[in-house]
């Protein structure tokens, strides 16, 4: 029986895999071993119950006398805080699911890997703050990572088979988010609302936000050149409104091989869980008569200036992402919380990093976790500065 653990289980990525494992035999087909959530006790204790996990981990200690209550006489141990969900990535297991959101994720994940398990990577904001770290952490313990992200689970297919130095380009899809129809001059006063509501994707609320902000795709680019190894300027980025392809791969003989379907995360989960088969999935089939055409225009780099940042930090490269990364995290706060407008988050990111690149350690190889940690807290300071500025003044 294979086993696994789930790291962000409460949430939208977490349930969708839950949903696969219950559909192919819960319990009986899984050998549950660790599960961890955030702030949504119940929820937890009750997928800990239904999978019979061997541990639950909340992210707050203060959870823990709840989190014990919830699981009492239920054989599932009860943890709570950082180090207990680091730990639990030490406990054996076949399969791990990464799929904190934020850089709260990288931990554990790069914890997995060192173990030589294989991990399944939703959380992108591990291969942009430490790619070079996962990535050589991977290779170093011949531990195999599963890319989770449509747009790189989609690649990941298309390249199966093939010589990736034949690769010319790769072409990322975009949805362009909720807001991409607004008069640009509208933007500055979307609300966090009016940003939520994505046209194809249900997601976590911080990656919708991202999605309409494309610091998601921004994030997608840094992820595509830590995880391929691919020049980044062979990426390209196309909104296609429809989000029908998930992403394609241009090779030398000028084919495109584009990987097609509905817009589900529960194929990449999926795919991930079942690789290297391929088995029935519970996602809607394509009806493309009905469809009747797909369409695609170039990303507006006024609207996204996102886009135009992350060309930046892939040039930078080393510390670049954790500081781009957690820069974002903090303008993303800042706007949940109704403090900067939605087009000032890119202005906070992009004042972070020109303060961070007037010193020299945003160039150095993300190799080090401390590395990466000490930039991941120097970057939310200066974010934290430059949305108290725009608090002010805006
Ligand atoms: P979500 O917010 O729905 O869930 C996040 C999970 O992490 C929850 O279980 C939450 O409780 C937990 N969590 C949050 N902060 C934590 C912390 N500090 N410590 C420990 N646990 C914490 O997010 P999501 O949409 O499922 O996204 C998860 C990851 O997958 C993100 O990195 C996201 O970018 C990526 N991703 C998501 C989707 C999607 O469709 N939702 C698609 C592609 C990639
Ligand atoms: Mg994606």
């Amino acid at each position: 029986m294979r086993s696994l653990s789930i790291f962000g289980v409460t949430g939208s990525i977490g349930e969708q895999t839950v949903d696969l494992i219950c559909r192919a035999g819960g319990a009986q087909a899984f050998r549950t071993v660790a599960l961890t959530g955030g702030r949504n006790i119940a929820r937890l204790a009750e997928i800990a119950r239904l999978l019979r996990a061997e541990i639950a981990v909340c992210a707050d200690p203060a959870d823990l006398p709840a989190l014990r209550e919830a699981l009492a006489a239920s054989g599932t141990e009860a943890a709570a805080g950082p180090q207990a969900i680091a730990e639990a990535a030490d406990r054996p297991a076949d399969w791990v699911m990464s799929a904190i959101v934020g850089a709260a994720g990288l931990v554990p994940g790069l914890r997995a890997l060192a173990h030589g398990r294989t991990l399944a990577l939703a959380n992108k904001e591990s291969l942009v703050t430490a790619g070079q770290l996962l990535m050589a952490t991977a290779a170093a313990q011949g531990a195999r990572i599963l890319p989770v992200d449509s747009e790189h689970s989609a690649i990941f297919q298309a390249l199966a088979g093939e010589d990736i130095a034949a690769v010319e380009r790769i072409i990322l899809t975009a949805s362009g988010g909720a807001l991409r129809d607004w008069p640009l001059e509208a933007l500055a006063r979307a609300t966090v609302a009016e940003a939520l509501a994505h046209p194809n994707w249900a997601m976590g609320q911080r990656i919708t936000i991202d999605s309409a902000s494309m610091f998601n795709k921004a994030l997608e680019v840094i992820e595509t050149r830590e995880y391929f190894g691919i020049d980044p300027d062979r990426i390209e980025v196309i909104v296609h409104p429809e989000s029908i392809i998930h992403s394609m791969v241009g090779f030398a003989d000028g084919a495109i091989m584009a990987h097609m379907g509905s817009p589900d995360m529960r194929h990449p989960i999926g795919y991930a869980l079942n690789w290297p088969a391929r088995a029935p999935l519970p996602v809607a089939r394509l009806d493309l008569a009905q469809l009747a055409t797909l369409t695609f225009r170039a990303p507006d780099l006024t609207r996204y200036p996102a886009l135009r940042l992350c060309r930046e930090v892939v040039r930078i490269h080393g510390l670049a992402g954790a500081a781009f990364n957690a820069a974002k995290e903090v303008a993303l706060d800042r706007f949940l919380a109704g403090g900067i407008g939605f087009m000032d988050m890119a202005g906070v990111v992009e004042t972070a990093l020109d303060r961070l690149s007037a010193g020299e350690s945003l160039g150095k190889a993300a190799t080090a976790l401390e590395d990466v940690l000490a930039m991941d807290h120097l970057a939310r300071t200066r974010a934290a500065e430059a949305a108290a500025m725009i608090g002010k003044t805006g």
